[in-house]
Order: structure tokens, then C-alpha cells, then sequence
């Protein structure tokens, strides 16, 4: 049952656009408020309040104005308005016949000042106060046409004098309804804009926390928070990892000798030049610390990460990175490690890929640099 209703909804409120699924929502409100008014007008004419032909005029107007809502939501006609939700057109059509069941409502007439109400309400967090004070305007015309039109075909029967009444009532209410509205359609703008502003602030926050400002690339904090993630992956569907660790050759020297923004111009090069080497998307790559760098290559077997590492270590090598008219040789050390759960039952955590990685890029270090070195966690 819960499924049938569920692809019945589906049907008349297409989820594809969720803002144009949103207008239909709320169309579907006011439908039901159509409803209601309905069965309202059908009881104040079975008590004799409403004259007969205000009920032929609504089991007319309803469906006729509900099924012209509802085309032009569906086939977008909408969309080509300044306001695709049509809160205005809507309002007005409401406003058009609740007008016309007010001219037939004799004695009940007093009641349409809660219907204008009623109608005025679904404009409250779209509209803002000039638009609402032009409904207002269109509601007492309307209004005074009833009254004209009273004067016209019933003038024996009309009380003037209360009719007049009415007509300030409702225009003061009216007054007071459009400031008020309008100062809650304007917080609500202010509500929206401040979100928006607010996600937005975050999302740069977030990129920052976990960006080196030098390089652009990842930075420690990054790796706490998704290492563990990715290793786990690998674990459970039983696919390899890689992890690289590469570290500058010399570099105190090249910063004694050529001055620390030179170091810096290092640092940025080196990194867009080892980002060109990896695969996109799937490899990352992080500051680990000072000219330290860590490449987590998810997916990759042993084979692959070695020549990854080669081609970053020539890639580096063959850098041409010129300062003060001296062109500056960069070399890197890379150590990696790669783990195959695929080969083994055995479990391995990120801490222990990090430091497998460290151990061989010690090796490189310790065998002449401008090398690359495996070490493999021993699995039983
Ligand atoms: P090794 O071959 O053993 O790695 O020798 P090394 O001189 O590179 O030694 P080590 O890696 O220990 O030194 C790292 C140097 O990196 C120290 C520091 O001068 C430099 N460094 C660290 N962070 C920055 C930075 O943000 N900018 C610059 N310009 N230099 C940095
Ligand atoms: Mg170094």
C-alpha cells in the first residue's frame, strides 16, 4: 500500500527537480485548501447560507484552475516566469474566487475577511512587502467590485453601512498583514543567504585545514582522517596499496645557498611536477612535513608503484629550475612499500605502511640518494 502510494507520488510530483518538485508540493497545499473551502462552501449551503450557485461556480472553477496550475508546472511554462513558483498568479486566482463565493455567501460575507487571510499566508516566505502590499490592493478591488456589484443587482438588500465596515477592517488588516509578512519573507532571505554564506565559509575552512598553503597539496591532517579509510578499503576488497615516502636530497644546502624563497619556488615546482606523474583522482599526495612527501597510490601493486617512483624521480631529477641565472639540480629519494591483502590473511594498519615507506626511503638515503628502495611488510 505504502509502495503504491509512494509511485502514485512519483508520478504527479516527478522527483528528477528538486525545486520544481518543491513548487509542485506546494501547489498540492493549496489544492488541498481548495478542498477544504469546498466542503465548507457545500455545508454553508446545505444550512442555507450560501446560494446555490456558488457551489455550481466552485465544482466549475476548482478543477478548471487546479488542472491549468498543474499543466504549466508540469511541462515548465513556469520556468519562463521571474518567479517560477508563481506565488502571485496563484494568490490572485485564489483571491479571483474566493471573490466569487463571497458575492453568493449573503449574510456569511464576513467570513471571506478570513478566507483573504487564509490565502494571503501561502506568499508569507516568497513575497516581500511591496508585493504583498499590491495584493492587498488587488484584495479590496475585488472587494469593492462585490460591493458595486451588490449595489447594482441587490441594493435593498445590502447593508451599506457594515459593508463599508468590513471594507476597513480588512484594509487595515491588510496594511498590517503586508509589513508583517514582508518583514518575515525578508528574515527568511536573510536566513537563506546566511546559510548559503555559512556553508560556504565551512567548505573553505574544511579545504584549508587539510591544504599546505605553500604547495596546495594535502597536509597531514588529510592523511589522519582518510589513510585508515583507505587502507581499510583496500583490506576489504582485497585490493593492493602503495605508499611512497620521498624526501629532497640536500635540501638544507640548496635553502643555505640560494635563500629560503628559492627553497619555497622548489617546494611548488616539485609538487606539480610529481602530481603530473600520478594518476588523477586516485593517487594523493602529501606534505608530510618540511620536504618530506607522502604518496598513497590506492589500488596499485608492487610493479606499479615502482615505476611510479621511477618516473617521479626522473621527473624531478630532470627539473630545470632556474634562480638568479643558475639553473639548480633537484634530486629525491623515494622509499615505498605495497601491500596485497589479496596474498594474505593478515591485516595490516596504516601506521605500519607509513613506517615500512619511512624505513625504505632511510635505505635510499643511506645508499647514495637519487634512488628509489622498496621494504615489504613480512606476511606469514
Ligand atoms: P637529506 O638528503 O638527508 O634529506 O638532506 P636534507 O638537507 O634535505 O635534510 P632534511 O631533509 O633533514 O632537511 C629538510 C630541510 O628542508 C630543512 C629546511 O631547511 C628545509 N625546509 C623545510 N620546510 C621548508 C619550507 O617550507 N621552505 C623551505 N624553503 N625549506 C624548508
Ligand atoms: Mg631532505
Amino acid at each position: 500500500m505504502n509502495g503504491l502510494i509512494q509511485a502514485f507520488l512519483k508520478k504527479v510530483i516527478p522527483p528528477d527537480d528538486s525545486r520544481q518538485a518543491l513548487r509542485l508540493r506546494r501547489f498540492f497545499m493549496a489544492l488541498a485548501i481548495y478542498g477544504i473551502c469546498g466542503f465548507l462552501v457545500y455545508l454553508a449551503y446545505r444550512v442555507d447560507v450560501m446560494d446555490r450557485q456558488a457551489i455550481v461556480g466552485y465544482v466549475i472553477a476548482m478543477p478548471l484552475v487546479n488542472v491549468v496550475f498543474y499543466t504549466i508546472f508540469r511541462t515548465g511554462l513556469n520556468l519562463r516566469a521571474s518567479d517560477p513558483s508563481l506565488t502571485i498568479q496563484q494568490i490572485c486566482t485564489g483571491i479571483i474566487v474566493a471573490m466569487y463565493g463571497m458575492y453568493y455567501a449573503n449574510e456569511a460575507r464576513g467570513l471571506f475577511l478570513l478566507v483573504y487571510i487564509l490565502i494571503l499566508v501561502f506568499g508569507i516566505y516568497r513575497l516581500n512587502t511591496r508585493q504583498f502590499v499590491f495584493l492587498s490592493f488587488f484584495t479590496l478591488v475585488t472587494y469593492g467590485i462585490n460591493i458595486v456589484l451588490f449595489y447594482t443587482y441587490y441594493p435593498d438588500d445590502v447593508n451599506f453601512t457594515i459593508e463599508y465596515f468590513q471594507l476597513a477592517v480588512l484594509s487595515i488588516v491588510l496594511l498590517v498583514f503586508s509589513v508583517m509578512a514582508g518583514n518575515i519573507s525578508s528574515l527568511r532571505r536573510n536566513l537563506v543567504s546566511n546559510r548559503a554564506m555559512l556553508k560556504e565559509s565551512l567548505e573553505k575552512i574544511k579545504h584549508i585545514s587539510i591544504t599546505d598553503n605553500l604547495t596546495g597539496c594535502y597536509n597531514r591532517l588529510y592523511t589522519s582522517e582518510n589513510l585508515d579509510r583507505e587502507v581499510n578499503r583496500s583490506l576489504r576488497y582485497k585490493r593492493s596499496i602503495s605508499l611512497a615516502m620521498f624526501d629532497i636530497d640536500r635540501f638544507k644546502s640548496v635553502n643555505d645557498t640560494y635563500g629560503h624563497q628559492c627553497g619555497d619556488r622548489i617546494l611548488v615546482e616539485l609538487v606539480n611536477r610529481v602530481t603530473s606523474g600520478t594518476r588523477k583522482k586516485v593517487d594523493w599526495l602529501v606534505r608530510y612535513g618540511g620536504d618530506e612527501f607522502l604518496l598513497v597510490m590506492p589500488e596499485a601493486g608492487g610493479k606499479q608503484a615502482f615505476q611510479t617512483c621511477q618516473r617521479i624521480r626522473k621527473l624531478v631529477e630532470e627539473m630545470q629550475i632556474e634562480w638568479e641565472g643558475r639553473v639548480i639540480p633537484i634530486t629525491v629519494s623515494i622509499g615505498f612499500t605495497c601491500f596485497n591483502p589479496a596474498e594474505t590473511a593478515m591485516s595490516v594498519d596504516a601506521e605500519q605502511l607509513v613506517k615500512a615507506a619511512d624505513k625504505a626511503l632511510y635505505k635510499a638515503k643511506q645508499t647514495g640518494r637519487n634512488k628509489v628502495t622498496a621494504d615489504f611488510i613480512k606476511i606469514d
